[in-house]
């Protein structure tokens, strides 16, 4: 474990002027409003990690932990992550690529989403900091997982949604015993709110004053994307974007991982999936700036997705620069059929943002960004139980039949 019971990582840094502030639960630089990021102590870390070293821990995205940003042993969320990553066979074939992997967070213990990840670790600190109450402002998932460990770790919390969230995300944050507060208006009016509620009651936000130590849960399905795949790097790698955070947390897990010898270091492409209704990160990739203009109201299926002012969509756009990566997005009626090609070909229900990644992917192979015999990796962060809303109506119907044999045979003209 850690040498000396000393943590690898050090402070916070400005990600902008370099600035180091202490590890506190603050996450902009005074001088410049750039977000701060962890600092680790790379060289201690390639002395003590190694391959064999992870393999040999539990199944979970803490076998990492020396790569994240918990000053002790973890403390909530020990079970979280280590989700599958599955060979998809026949959604290859049905793309046309070679090598098509999904990793599968939509099974992610306990509230089924990559979100999972990031609340482990910001509560595991938030308890560090001394935090008593938590929260979040949340499109649905963050709700879910805030309600969830914090229930679980005996803490307080409040969890602030827009107020028209699928029905299944809102029950699966209720459940919990966790305060449910519906804001009238779009997720920026909700985390404009909650920047003043920080303000106010100093509690522990995890997506605002507990943000650098949230944002590093996301690099573990990096991680894991390495380990499952023999420890290399993929060719392509497709996430989808709400604040843009996860394209860029899944670039730094495969840098640092190369940094510290777990990897091969070899060129390798990150690319973002949004949907139309609210893109404004693939608009500015088109146009080929790093300005990412606000969508004041998204009108989407993938409600998970609708963030109008994506807080790293500037370095969303840059990550997919840096790596020749690209952006695409796509429809509510593809969306729906990103949805139903992963469940109908890889038996794998995944809510709209899963869709949108698939419905992205495909158009990135028929446009030439993804090289069809290259290794490709999709990130499928959500369940679709939570969001039956966006499918129904769209399978077969169910066949109402007399319980007889004929009436079976009838049905499906069989006998
Ligand atoms: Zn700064």
């Amino acid at each position: 474990m850690k040498p000396n019971g000393k943590p690898y990582f050090k402070n916070l840094k400005c990600r902008e002027c370099g600035r180091l502030y202490p590890k506190e639960a603050i996450h902009v630089c005074e001088f410049d409003f750039g977000p701060l990021e962890v600092v680790y102590d790379y060289r201690a870390i390639k002395e003590t990690l190694s391959r064999s070293l992870i393999e040999a821990r539990p199944r979970s995205m803490w076998r990492y932990e020396e790569l994240l940003p918990v000053e002790g042993e973890p403390t909530v969320g020990l079970q979280v992550g280590f989700t599958p990553l599955i060979r998809a066979v026949r959604l290859a074939a049905f793309l046309g690529v070679k090598e098509l992997w999904v990793k599968n967070d939509s099974v992610n213990h306990p509230t089924l989403s990559f979100k999972d990840r990031v609340v482990s670790v910001a509560l595991s600190r938030a308890k560090e900091l001394g935090f008593q109450v938590v929260a979040c402002a949340s499109t649905g998932n963050l709700a879910n997982s805030v309600a969830a460990h914090a229930a679980a770790a005996g803490m307080k919390s409040y969890v602030f949604i827009p107020h028209n969230l699928e029905q299944g995300k809102v029950l699966a944050s209720l459940v919990y015993g966790t305060r449910v507060v519906g804001v009238r208006g779009s997720y920026d009016l909700v985390n404009r709110l909650c920047l003043e509620i920080v303000g106010k009651y100093g509690w522990g936000f995890v997506n605002v004053n507990l943000r650098p130590y949230y944002a590093e849960g996301s690099k573990t399905i990096g991680f894991e994307i390495l380990e499952q795949l023999g420890w290399r790097i993929p060719d392509h790698t497709v996430a989808c974007m709400a604040s843009g955070s996860l394209l860029t947390k899944v670039y730094k897990a495969y840098q640092e991982a190369a940094l510290v010898g777990l990897v091969k270091e070899i060129p390798f492409s990150i690319h973002g999936a949004q949907a139309t209704g609210c893109s404004p990160i693939s608009t500015a990739f088109r146009q080929n700036t790093d300005v990412v203009k606000p969508v004041s109201c998204p009108q989407t299926i993938a409600k998970s997705l609708a963030i109008g002012t994506p807080a790293d969509g500037y370095y969303a756009i840059h990550t997919m620069w840096k790596t020749g990566g690209s952006c695409e997005d796509v429809t509510d009626e593809e969306i729906i059929h990103g949805m139903q090609f992963l469940a109908e070909y890889e038996g794998i229900f995944a809510e709209p943002a899963g869709g949108v990644t698939v419905a992205c992917a495909k158009k990135l192979i028929e446009n030439g960004s993804i090289l069809r015999d290259s290794t490709i990796v999709l990130c499928i962060t959500g369940n679709g139980l939570k969001t039956q809303e966006a499918v129904s109506g769209q399978s077969e119907a169910v066949r109402v039949i007399e319980p007889s044999i004929s009436a079976f045979d009838k049905c499906f003209m069989l006998g």
